[in-house]
């Protein structure tokens, strides 16, 4: 479902991504750890073009949206290819970002009304499908502030879900938390995982990555230096590097 081969993106003269090779087969969660500052969130802004690339070749659902190896040529998607794309794709940040003045169904509601073009009923019906599935069927009406963090980004997630996203990216959903919350969000993601749904995760919870994820991925100085099963990089990483960041966070 994603297929990057030496993809490379700079700020300026900063290389934040040095040709990263990563791949996420269809129904796997991959869960990506390593530094801050090491690229983790523009590598996964790029799969879903929100942040172009300079070279390599990135694939997902099997659109070309960086350069093909082929020809060499960057490739870009129309713009009605590209609304196609981003709206297969649920992405989830640190920051919820849910409309203020919006309840929880209608924060869930809005893009289906204005993307999908749905109508309102069955938009709403379909909001509170989602919220049930993230377990807050009950609080479909209150607005973000009757919430607590936890709850906004079970919501955040729900929107994301009623898109029907061939593919959920998340970054470090869980990090702007109180300690106490965060399980309920890594409890929703469990449930996502569980029935199947492939998933890209950000995270610095390694006991989480360690249970659900397929593959779990290092990033270092805008690489992939290490990637295997989770067992595999948390219990016996090959590199140096891996092994120092993994004492720091444990
Ligand atoms: P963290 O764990 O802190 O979230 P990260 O691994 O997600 O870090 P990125 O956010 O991808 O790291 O940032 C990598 C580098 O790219 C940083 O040096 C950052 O300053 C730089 N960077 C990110 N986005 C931009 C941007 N839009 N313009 C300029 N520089 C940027
Ligand atoms: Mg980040």
């Amino acid at each position: 479902l994603v297929d990057a081969r030496g993809v490379c993106k700079a700020f300026g003269a900063n290389q934040v991504l040095q040709g990263v090779d990563f791949e996420v087969q269809r129904g796997e969660v991959s869960c990506i750890i390593g530094p801050s500052g090491s690229g983790k969130s523009t590598f996964l802004r790029t799969i879903n073009a929100l942040e172009s690339i300079d070279a390599g070749s990135l694939i997902v659902r099997g659109e070309q949206v960086g350069y093909s190896l082929r020809n060499g040529r960057y490739h870009q998607l129309n713009d009605q290819r590209m609304a196609q794309f981003r709206s297969a794709i649920g992405m989830v940040f640190q920051r919820f970002n849910l409309y203020g003045h919006l309840n929880a169904q209608e924060n869930v509601a809005a893009a289906l009304l204005h993307v999908k073009k749905m109508p309102v009923t069955q938009a709403n019906a379909r909001a509170l499908e989602e919220l049930d599935r993230v377990g807050l069927a009950e609080h479909a009406h209150k607005q973000p502030h009757q919430l607590s963090g936890g709850q906004q980004q079970r919501v955040a997630i729900a929107r994301a879900l009623a898109m029907d996203p061939a593919l959920m990216l998340f970054d470090e959903p869980t990090s702007a938390l109180d300690p106490e919350l965060v399980d309920e969000v890594l409890e929703t993601m469990r449930g996502l995982a569980r029935d199947g749904m492939t998933m890209v995760v950000v995270t610095h919870e390694i006991a989480f990555a360690k249970e659900v994820a397929d593959t779990l991925s290092f990033f270092d100085q805008g690489r992939v230096i290490e990637s295997g099963t989770p067992q595999a990089v948390i219990d016996d990483p090959n590199s140096v590097r891996t092994r120092s960041f993994l004492d720091r966070v444990r």
